[in-house]
């Protein structure tokens, strides 16, 4: 799996973009950043774009895709793919033909640029070569998490926001994680305010390893406000824990 990190920040910046992961040019994660940093050819590339949740900063850019996708010369269409209550919100307050035009009838309701797609936690779609499936994790809106997995048994975890889970990573069960992409949006000294908005820090991020019954090959942090950028990671290198770093915008990993 090639991923490219379109975006991975708690807070938008120049230089600091809202999470969006795209996975071998066509499937996205999230959709925080999207046409500000991708060219037309690469996103008419994008197929599926699975939402961990309906908070802003994670589908802003769908909207944006939509309304390229009806100028483009060649018909793509593009599925947006959550649990029940994410599509929902997207639907109702997103592409309600008052924030922006409704893309599930454009141009026509029988061959509409978007379609909205609910899958159920827990339950396993096939994308391509790869299986997703969505776990709950703990945030302050409905929101899951996304397990992929590849045909030769690679798996990857993104976390999406999330703060101290419960009972998450036991759905997930004794499964080898080669690379978990998870939340740390706050340092230590916040702690309360990271679990009051439903985020992590290095050191809930610890306790959430501990209870984990597979040990990640790899976890890259991602989500970290960018005012606190620097402490965030001196709290996570001071951990000492191999192959954990956070993210970088514009960086690409291999699973
Ligand atoms: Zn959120
Ligand atoms: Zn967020």
């Amino acid at each position: 799996m090639k991923i490219k990190v379109l975006g991975c920040s708690g807070a938008e910046y120049p230089g600091s973009n809202s999470p969006a992961f795209l996975l071998d040019d066509g499937i996205l994660f999230d959709a925080g950043t999207l046409a500000s940093v991708l060219g037309e050819r690469q996103q008419m590339k994008i197929r599926t774009i699975f939402v961990t949740h309906a908070h802003l900063d994670h589908i802003r850019g769908i909207p944006f895709l939509a309304d390229n996708l009806v100028m483009a010369r060649k018909r793509r269409r593009v599925t947006v793919c959550s649990i029940p209550s994410v599509i929902t919100t997207i639907r109702k307050h997103l592409f309600n033909s008052a924030v922006w035009p409704d893309f599930t009838v454009i141009p026509h309701p029988d061959d509409a640029i978007l379609k909205l797609a609910k899958v159920k936690e827990g339950t396993a779609v096939r994308e391509g070569e790869y299986r997703v499936t969505p776990y709950r994790v703990s945030h302050t809106v409905p929101s899951v998490g996304f397990l992929v997995e590849d045909g030769k048994g690679r798996r990857l975890f993104y976390t999406g926001d999330t703060g101290p889970t419960n009972g998450t990573w036991e759905k997930i069960g004794k499964r080898k994680i080669h690379c978990l992409i998870i939340d740390v949006s706050f340092p230590n000294s916040m702690e309360e305010l990271a679990i009051r908005t439903g985020h992590l820090t290095a050191r809930l991020l610890r306790v959430e390893l501990d209870k984990m019954p597979f040990s990640p090959g790899r976890a890259l942090i991602t989500h970290p406000k960018p005012h606190f950028r620097k402490t965030i990671e001196a709290e996570i290198r001071k951990m000492k824990i191999d192959g954990m770093r956070l993210l970088r915008d514009g960086e690409t990993i291999s699973v």
